[in-house]
């Protein structure tokens, strides 16, 4: 006689077909990002079971280097992926599996899909600053463009900025051999020619480019300031920030009175979340619908 087993799940009225991913932040000082937010009130759109955790590494005391043991956990209890910032991009490398070539050619991963091919890193700071750069700047020239900071942000705007069609990149930072190397890897990557130019010359260097992209932290509210002279901003000039909080940096704001296009760093946070969700879950989120609920989070002061 053969037993059949009912159909236990099917029976209960309690069972939930919806997708469901478990994802994180993993970094220092990540309180405050509004990233978590942005992915569950996607997830929650969508249909969606979705939870971001904040996993950060000064409560765990875990330092950056031991970052393989986050991901380590996070796959054995079954995340899709992870976030990781700061001070983490780089020493992720080591712990992956696979790296998106995008990514690899900056040395920074900023988002982590845990899958059949292992562990497997991405850079959205990159693409997520090339796609708010086309949606918030359409056609402007890129021929010669300064990058200002060549940090984290910096080197992955750089790369950003040869995806969108910058032939010249010039960099500037105040630690000189921070820009050389960045300059150096851009060129390397073959797509535009670099040069690098001393913080003292930004100013000038302003009348001869198309634009500007600001990646330092200055105008941050923990940073505040600008971070060049207002008279060197022009009409004939656009000028993109990184920094986002707040939106209305002091650059934001003396660029829009001196007549250039400008853009604010929230299209950036808001499109590194957007091509991170895709990376976890398979499906395209509604990008829109994201940049709408930042512009909320941002008006309640989140
Ligand atoms: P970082 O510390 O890695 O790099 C900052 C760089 O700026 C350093 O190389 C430093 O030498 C240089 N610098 C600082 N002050 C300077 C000055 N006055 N003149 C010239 N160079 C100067 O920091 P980061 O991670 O690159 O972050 C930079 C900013 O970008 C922060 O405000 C951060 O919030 C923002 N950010 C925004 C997004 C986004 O999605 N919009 C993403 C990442 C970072």
């Amino acid at each position: 006689m053969t037993l059949t087993l009912p159909d236990v799940a099917a029976a209960d009225p309690a069972r939930d077909d919806r997708a469901s991913h478990l994802v994180g932040l993993v970094g220092t000082g990540i309180g405050p990002s509004l990233t978590p937010a942005l992915h569950e009130r996607e997830g929650d759109a969508q249909g969606m079971r979705y939870l971001y955790r904040r996993l950060d590494l000064d409560v765990l005391g875990i330092g950056a280097a031991e970052v393989g043991r986050v991901l380590d956990a996070a796959r054995l209890t079954g995340f899709s992926g992870l976030n990781v910032t700061h001070p983490a991009k780089q020493t992720v490398l080591a712990h992956l599996d696979r790296i998106d070539p995008d990514a690899a050619v900056l040395g920074a991963v900023n988002t982590v899909v845990f899958g059949p091919d292992g562990a497997v890193g991405h850079n959205t700071d990159r693409s997520g600053f090339a796609r708010s750069f086309r949606r918030g700047l359409p056609g402007v020239p890129v021929d010669r463009v300064l990058l200002l900071g060549a940090g984290g942000a910096g080197a992955a705007v750089a790369h950003a900025l040869t995806d969108v069609g910058v032939r010249e990149l010039l960099v500037a930072d105040a630690d000189r051999a921070r820009a050389e190397a960045l300059a150096a890897a851009v060129r390397e990557a073959g797509r535009a020619t670099t040069a690098v130019v001393g913080t003292g010359d930004v100013e000038d260097t302003l009348r001869r480019v198309d634009g500007l992209v600001h990646a330092t932290p200055t105008g941050m509210a923990a940073h505040p300031g600008i971070p060049v002279a207002p008279d060197a901003l022009h009409p004939g000039l656009w000028v993109a920030d990184v920094v986002y909080r707040p939106l209305a940096t002091a650059l934001v704001t003396a660029a829009r009175a001196r007549g250039a296009r400008v853009l604010d760093g929230g299209g950036m946070a808001v499109f590194q979340a957007v091509d991170a969700f895709r990376h976890f879950t398979g499906v395209e989120p509604d990008a829109g619908r994201m940049l709408a609920h930042f512009a909320e989070l941002v008006a309640a002061g989140a």
